[in-house]
């Protein structure tokens, strides 16, 4: 452990980018946490810091391009300040590894996301012997939570990691391989972990993980999923549970249930599907089919009548064909899907998915993701348009993004809605009529405070 610092000696400041998805954003804020902890200062600003870490992101070729541009500029801070210690943390410092530290010599530290954790131990070791460091061992035990220093003060809605790693070996991802074996937290450090958020402040919690409803099933060393949704379920002051992500091929009707029934669970799903073709589901070794996906939407429909429904897709995967194609444009039409997040597919080096013949020439699979995006959009308008008149319970999270005296929150449903209201009612239920749907959010009109029960 790093010795704490005294106020009179010189305290380190770090600065932090993060790239890439809910587990990055969720490492970085246990890094920041760390970090504060042992007495160092955070900076908004990358010029004055003694520590620079970037958080990356390898899930797609973009990503890691963006990661790896932001590291080669690093070089001049160096050069300018030798005592800057510069670092990579994440899926790119695991991918890549020591390489990373041959091709940037000015870089210090590569740590994988198993290893984030013990970044005051490294930085500590990296000063002392001033030399470069990687941890990037995979079967290093699972992240537990950072001692709670005020750093979420004001915060009404929170992630909560509950499980590190994957073990599906989807054909075309790097997840397994950058974040290790399936690994589930202990319930009782999650339930801790959630009076302890809600004691702050905290009103809705989102629980992530790869795949959340595979939670304890390998381990056997606690509840269930759904047990542990039902724990929770009972914590006086928690307004909101929310989770992501959830796998379809493992997507039990006991956790279906739960949306009929549990006060605080959110009527949202995020059910990636990532293709509507079974050909190409099979090859992307999803372990369903695409009727079988059809047939779990149904279900939760009939549980649950308003439940908003988001995925992900991918086009241009190898081997996909214009029908193949056609059947996912099928699927999005039929599902409806209240918010869908498309990508091309992109070859990562070491899935199975790089080795397979007839790829798609970039132009195609561009021309896919645009067909695909353009009628998504009419989709996701006309549902949120469909919400115009309704009275919606918002959970009020601060000031709207873009200022004005307009404030900001969700629906049950996850949609944004913005509104104008000169009283700042953060963390309370309040009742908004929704007077206009866009793409991205609603609008609407302060009614008044909603009633204190769940969601
Ligand atoms: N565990 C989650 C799941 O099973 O859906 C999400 C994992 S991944 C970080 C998020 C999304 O990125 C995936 O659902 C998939 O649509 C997309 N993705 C993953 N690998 C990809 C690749 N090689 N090319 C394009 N998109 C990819
Ligand atoms: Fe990747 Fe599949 Fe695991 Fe999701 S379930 S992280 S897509 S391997």
């Amino acid at each position: 452990m790093a010795q704490p610092r005294t106020r009179d000696k010189v305290t380190p400041s770090f600065y932090l980018k993060t790239f890439g998805c809910q587990m990055n954003k969720h490492d970085s804020d246990s890094v920041s946490q760390i970090l504060l902890n042992e007495g160092y200062r955070q900076s908004q600003a990358i010029e004055d810091a003694q520590i620079i870490l970037i958080n990356t992101c390898a899930v797609r070729q973009k990503a890691e391009d963006k990661a790896l541009t932001l590291i080669g500029r690093l070089a001049p801070l160096k050069q300018k300040n030798p005592d800057l210690i510069t670092g990579v943390l994440g899926c790119v410092a695991q991918n890549q590894g020591v390489d990373l530290l041959r091709r940037f010599p000015h870089l210090d530290l590569v740590i994988g996301p198993r290893n984030v954790h013990h970044i005051d131990e490294l930085i500590s070791k990296m000063r002392k012997e001033r030399n470069k460091i990687s941890s990037l061992d995979l079967t290093n035990g699972i992240y537990l939570f950072p001692k709670y220093n005020g750093y979420l003060k004001g915060k009404v809605t929170c992630f909560v990691k509950i499980m590190e790693g994957c073990d599906n070996f989807c054909s075309y991802c790097i997840v397994p391989f950058v974040r290790g074996r399936e690994t589930s937290l202990p319930a009782t450090t999650i339930i801790e972990r959630a009076h302890q958020l809600v004691r702050e402040g905290v009103r809705e919690i989102t629980l992530i993980g790869q795949n959340v409803n595979s939670y304890n099933v390998k381990d056997k060393a606690g509840p269930s999923f759904a047990g542990l949704l039902r724990a929770l379920d009972q914590i006086s002051g928690l307004q909101r549970l929310r989770f992501t992500t959830s796998h379809p091929k493992d997507l039990s009707d006991e956790l279906i249930d739960l949306f009929g029934g549990l006060k605080t669970l959110c009527p949202h799903i995020h059910l990636p599907v990532q293709s509507g073709s079974n050909a190409v589901l099979r090859r992307m070794n999803r372990g369903y089919t695409a009727e079988q996906y059809r047939t779990l939407i149904k279900k939760l429909r009939r549980t649950r009548p308003d439940i908003a429904i988001s995925s992900d897709m991918i086009v241009g995967f190898p081997g996909e064909t214009e029908k193949d194609f056609q059947d996912s444009l099928r699927l999005i039409e039929e599902v409806e899907f209240d918010n869908l997040f498309s990508f091309r597919y992109s070859d990562r080096r070491g899935t199975k998915a790089t080795g397979l013949p007839d790829k798609v020439v970039e132009a195609e699979k561009q021309e896919r993701l645009s067909l695909l995006q353009e009628r998504q959009r009419q989709i996701t308008l006309a549902k949120n348009e469909f919400l115009e008149g309704t009275v919606q319970t918002v959970l009020e999270e601060g000031p709207a993004k873009h200022g004005g005296e307009q404030r900001s929150g969700r629906t049950p449903g996850n949609k944004v809605v913005n509104y104008v209201s000169t009283t700042d009612l953060t963390g309370a239920l309040v009742r908004i009529k929704v007077i206009k749907g866009f793409q991205n959010s609603l609008f609407g009109e302060f009614v008044g405070l909603a009633s204190t029960d769940p969601q």
